[in-house]
């Protein structure tokens, strides 16, 4: 019984060091998860200064590095700026990147241009934009009044090419459709659309994510990007403990043959 349960346990060890060996990370690609959101009671400094710990702590153990997008909305530049300057701050005590994710359209003028220097990169999607009647959509949210496909598309395109234009370094959640649009997905996504919104970030400077949590973009937009000469980013948009879990991200890479040359990562040293 003795050997059985030494056996057994040699067996144990054996798998777990050849699964350690098959880790899809153990890769030269970038590991980084630079899509991270903490899950905030209000936003008081004490309460993230815990957040930023445990983030960090979790970070180490899964061995992949964060970045964590924050969104700061308020009206009142002031504000913006100091809680900018407090997770600043904070990223860099518990060595993570910091990140500005900006989804109001005019966020340029809700922060001062010095405190903007200061992240080490700014984040942004594209879901949320006026339908054909002016009304907001929120594009992840069930029921959303999105009207015709087509006519979707299209505007969905054209709010994407003006967020690609401004001053921003990563385009999260890329080629996300509404749940009730995603098992149409390759037909939506036509070559010319795929191709006006790659020609548009690699203008511009802007890094396409490679998103783990919706999986997308699909192989064949990876593809075409990578031909157009763009660059990536693995993120996974996680709000909570799934953060870092960017397996399907770096298969994907894997498979449409990028190499970590073809990755955008934050300059400042960790
Ligand atoms: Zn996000």
């Amino acid at each position: 019984m003795k050997i059985l349960l030494k056996s057994s346990a040699f067996i144990l060890v054996v798998l777990l060091l050849n699964g350690y060996k098959s880790d899809p990370q153990k890769t030269d690609l970038p590991n980084m998860d630079l899509h991270v959101h903490l899950n905030f009671e209000g936003q008081s400094l004490a309460n993230a200064a815990m957040v930023y710990e445990k983030t960090a702590a979790l970070s180490k153990e899964r061995g992949v590095i964060f970045g964590i997008a924050e969104e700061f909305v308020n009206d009142n530049i002031k504000i913006n700026d100091s809680l900018v300057l407090d997770r600043c701050t904070l990223a860099k005590k518990n060595s993570l990147y910091l990140a500005l994710q900006v989804s109001r359209r005019d966020w340029l003028n809700i922060f001062s241009k010095d405190v903007l220097k200061k992240v080490d990169y700014i984040l942004a999607d594209a879901m949320i934009f006026p339908n054909k009647d002016g009304r907001m959509m929120r594009i992840w949210v069930p029921n959303a009044p999105l009207g015709e496909p087509q006519e979707f598309m299209e505007l969905y395109v054209a709010h994407n090419l003006k967020v690609l234009a401004e001053p921003i370094n990563i385009w999260a959640n890329p080629t996300y459709l509404p749940d009730v649009l995603k098992t149409r997905y390759d037909e939506l996504w036509t070559d010319a659309r795929m191709k006006s919104l790659i020609d548009a970030a690699i203008k511009n400077n802007v890094a396409i994510e490679i998103n783990s949590t919706f999986k997308i973009p699909n192989a064949k937009f990876i593809k075409m990007a990578k031909a157009a000469g763009a660059r990536f980013t693995f993120g996974t948009n996680t709000h909570g403990p799934g953060a870092g879990d960017i397996t399907w991200s770096i298969n994907m890479a894997k498979e449409c043959g990028l190499t970590k040359d073809d990755f955008f990562t934050p300059t400042r040293k960790l």
